[in-house]
């Protein structure tokens, strides 16, 4: 029986930058989620080949379809997506969606006691945007960050289906009933960025919180791990896990004292992260988010919480011998002690990644530019780590979501070993995600074989070798599981009377520009205890979360042209592998994956270059 289902959305493919032509600029792409899905195929297809170890490689790709069908077919592997035959790890495409203003586990962690104003603002934001845009002002709203965030009227779609899928894929892993113990769900737009009410960094809403919050009330799930394994610091999550706890512990520190206890005590949450502390959000060294980005603070007042800062590996020896093992398992070595400490292994034990591939060494090098990178192989060893972990703690229950992760190398070959990981076949090869074997995978490889799929089977590359049943597996799985052509279409492109695309870079320049915003309107509210029962003290609002909140509807909007700008970064950014993957619409492309040419986006949103070095 599987264990192990991937979660895919397409509503996640309908947020889409809409304020002018040049999306290029944009790396936070519906088109990630189409690099994803060759890693999920590929990984699929490679664990498919070694349970079929019988099977000869140079043997007609058809014949072994059918032999895996006849053999899989046996067993029971859930609702697999379309008719990819049964797969070693099935894929659900989820229709699950939530009503953001209308869903507890949203509520309790972006929601407030005096109305839900957050999400309100939010959801008028996505509507309003086409107004907005078309009218020549931004959709966001002045004080947030122009350049970090976006949205168009179907965002909201993508936010609430995104919510649905990692409560779906709780749903299913914490069911007893159900074989399911792990999950990786592909959701976008992100989340670890987003606070409260502090949207950052691309992310809306804290999809990971908010499937810890749903276990919770839900579940009755009482500790939550979050191994956070992305490039840049969860700012957003820590924030939201240092309120839940501090609440929580406060609850235990009245219940001790002879106050009656609350119909539900919080959640504990044990938060650790891996990341680069010179990228985003800590770039512009703000003393705030620099020291939350270092807190390491177990037990004491009742926060459990890990941060480890990556550092550049020699070599893969290096990374492995001395890095890995010398500092980055800490970050499961505190989580077992934070269970440990609260009670050991236990059925009210859920653990979920956070995972981010944009640490992957095929990330764009403008997005690793400090040199701060992990090996693809990483993500593969640490989840399996993390599976070990999840074993002996939570009964195997592991729920991974994407976060960030840009280029389409890093997001294929990392969602190709994490997949690897999750499933636990004792027989990966991490050779499958090779340069070499990789480069099986760019677009010249799956492009003649998508275009001799259609028209008839693949037969011969130029090598006159049959094309390896492996990738043309990987081609039949990703052929019905991917519907980004198709799906990323809506609203022609405002094109406001500029030829500047994105943000203001001079304003941007001084620091965090989230931090100007204030909300003198917008109250302070007590957390919602886990009964409904609103809470005596303040809103937990801890030190280390200094993005003041933005909420205001009524603030002004700046105008698209002020807060659009264009500087390319080179001229040579115009063939990057993201420019031409950007115009989907236009181009009906096939899966692009180039490596061997020069993938520098000309990335403009914060967690790209910092302004001043994109203005030499
Ligand atoms: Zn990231």
């Amino acid at each position: 029986m599987a264990e192990t289902t991937i979660f895919l959305q397409d509503a996640c493919l309908q947020h889409k930058y809409i304020r002018n032509k040049h999306k290029s600029n944009v790396v936070e792409r519906p088109e990630r989620l189409r690099a994803v899905n060759v890693g999920i195929s590929a990984a699929i297809a490679r664990l498919e080949s070694t349970q079929q170890p019988e099977l000869n490689e140079e043997k007609p790709a058809n014949n072994e379809v059918g032999e895996l069908v006849d053999v899989m077919g046996k067993m029971r592997l859930g609702s697999p997506a379309a008719d990819i035959g049964p797969s070693v790890v099935p894929i659900v495409k989820s229709q699950a969606t939530v009503d953001i203003l209308n869903n507890p586990a949203v509520k309790f962690i972006h929601g407030d006691i005096e109305g839900d104003v957050y999400l309100e603002n939010l959801k008028n934001w996505a509507k309003d945007s086409w107004d907005e845009i078309s009218q020549g002002r931004s959709e966001i709203p002045q004080g947030l960050a122009q350049g970090d965030l976006y949205l168009c009227p179907e965002s909201i779609n993508a936010i609430q289906g995104a919510l649905g899928t990692v409560c779906e894929a709780v749903d299913r892993v914490l069911d007893s009933e159900d074989s399911l113990k792990r999950a990786f769900v592909a959701v976008r737009p992100p989340g670890h960025h987003c606070g409260e009410d502090t949207p950052s960094g691309f992310c809306f809403v804290n999809n990971v919180a908010v499937a810890a919050a749903h276990a919770h009330l839900k579940h009755n799930v009482k500790r939550v791990v979050i191994f956070d394994i992305d490039l840049h610091h969860g700012n957003g999550t820590q924030s939201i896990v240092w309120s839940i706890n501090e609440e929580t512990h406060r609850q235990t520190l009245e219940a001790e004292g002879g106050a009656p206890s609350p119909e539900k005590m919080g959640p504990k949450i044990y938060y650790g992260s891996i990341h680069d502390i010179l990228s985003y959000p800590c770039e512009d060294g703000s003393p705030a988010l620099v020291q939350a980005a270092s807190v390491s603070i177990h037990k004491s007042h009742g926060q459990y919480i890990e941060n480890i800062h990556l550092q550049t590996y020699e070599s893969e020896d290096h990374f492995w011998n001395v890095l890995y093992k010398e500092q980055y398992s800490r970050l499961i070595t505190r989580a077992g002690e934070f269970l440990e400490e609260t009670g050991g292994a236990g059925e009210d034990v859920l653990v979920f990644i956070s995972c981010g591939m944009d640490a992957c060494e095929h990330e764009y090098p403008s997005m690793s530019r400090h040199n701060r990178k992990v090996p693809t192989s990483f993500y593969h060893r640490f989840t399996r780590d993390a599976r070990v972990f999840a074993d002996k703690y939570a009964s195997g229950k592991l729920i991974s979501v994407l976060e960030g992760g840009y280029s389409d190398l890093a997001l294929a070959s990392g969602s190709m070993a994490h997949v690897c990981g999750l499933a636990g076949s004792d027989k990966v090869d991490e050779e499958w995600w090779n340069i070499k074997n990789l480069t099986e995978l760019t677009q010249l490889e799956l492009e003649k074989a998508t275009k001799k799929r259609r028209g008839g089977r693949p037969s011969l590359n130029a090598n006159n070798d049959t094309i390896p049943s492996w990738l043309e597996r990987t081609v039949t799985i990703f052929n019905s599981i991917d519907q980004t052509t198709a799906k990323i279409s809506g609203h022609s492109v405002p094109v406001p009377p500029s030829g500047r695309t994105l943000r203001d870079r001079s304003k941007l320049s001084n620091t965090q520009s989230e931090r100007s915003v204030s909300e003198p309107q917008k109250k302070t509210t007590p957390r919602k205890s886990a009964g409904g029962s609103t809470a005596a003290a303040r809103k937990p609002r801890s030190s280390i979360d200094p993005v003041a909140s933005s909420s205001n509807r009524k603030k002004p909007r700046p105008s698209v042209d002020s807060v659009v700008t264009s500087q390319p970064e080179d001229s040579s950014s115009d063939s990057s592998s993201l420019a031409e993957f950007s115009d989907l619409e236009q181009r009906n492309a096939p899966v692009v994956l180039t490596q061997d040419r020069k993938q520098v986006p000309r990335v403009v949103l914060k967690l790209g270059k910092k302004p001043e070095e994109l203005e030499k």
